[in-house]
């Protein structure tokens, strides 16, 4: 069986490139942001302060998140409701990047995560994936583009949405989102000593997908 981790901060393109990746290699693909994101509405929805790690952590045993795949697409259940819906938005995401700091919710992912790479060929992204959930991944993929890039992307598909946004705005989300996920004490974004950097600023999604399998056959 194998395994790829693909980490990088937010906006890189991970899931977009990851998804193709899984599908053309007939991996399945684990998004390991959407589990955190769910954690994120829960405490959304209950009004908690992500500054409250002692009310968070005594929470977390009330929380399941779960994956599910219908026709090859990842669903996640949160205490059994389906909320793929509701996850893919800067409030969730941002609320993600506070929750996600707190060992407690770390640790109630933890075992999902590695015990789904023991089932089958797995393509997973996030950001401690080389570094922590699958150390001895096959390979190792550190993915990237500058800050400007990443918000443009971003603003492109909010626009495409039809909603109207800030583009600087997102980029400020997007360096405060970094930071926080870069410097938190535990699991922090890093690239893996072994990952193979791939910087997507000049790179389209076909030349990204292309490099990244071109590594995985080194290594198959
Ligand atoms: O990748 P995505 O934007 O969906 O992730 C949302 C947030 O979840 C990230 O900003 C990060 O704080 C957290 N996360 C994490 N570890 C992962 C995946 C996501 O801490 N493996």
């Amino acid at each position: 069986m194998y395994s790829i981790a693909i980490d990088g901060p937010a906006g890189a393109g991970k899931s977009t490139i990851a998804k193709r990746i899984a599908k053309e290699l007939n991996f399945i693909y684990v998004d390991t942001g959407a589990m955190y994101r769910s954690i994120a509405l829960y405490f959304l929805r209950k009004g908690t302060d992500p500054a409250d790690v002692e009310a968070i952590a005594a929470e977390c045993p009330n929380i399941k998140v779960t994956l599910a795949y219908e026709d090859g697409a990842q669903q996640v259940l949160l205490n059994g409701e389906n909320v793929t819906g509701f996850i893919r938005n800067e409030e969730v995401g941002n609320m993600a990047s506070k929750t996600s700091a707190i060992p407690a919710v770390r640790a109630a992912l933890l075992d999902l995560q590695r015990d789904m790479a023991k089932t089958a060929d797995i393509l997973m992204d996030g950001r401690d994936i080389g570094t922590n959930v699958l150390p001895n991944a096959d390979l190792k993929i550190y993915l990237t583009a500058s800050s400007a890039v990443r918000a443009k992307r971003r603003y492109d598909e909010l626009v495409a949405k039809g909603e109207t946004c800030d583009i600087n705005k997102i980029e400020e989300d997007i360096i405060t989102r970094d930071k926080q996920d870069m410097s938190r004490e535990i699991a922090p974004l890093k690239q893996a000593e072994d990952a193979v950097l791939v910087d997507s600023s000049d790179m389209n999604i076909d030349e990204v997908v292309e490099a990244i399998k071109a590594e995985f056959e080194k290594v198959k």
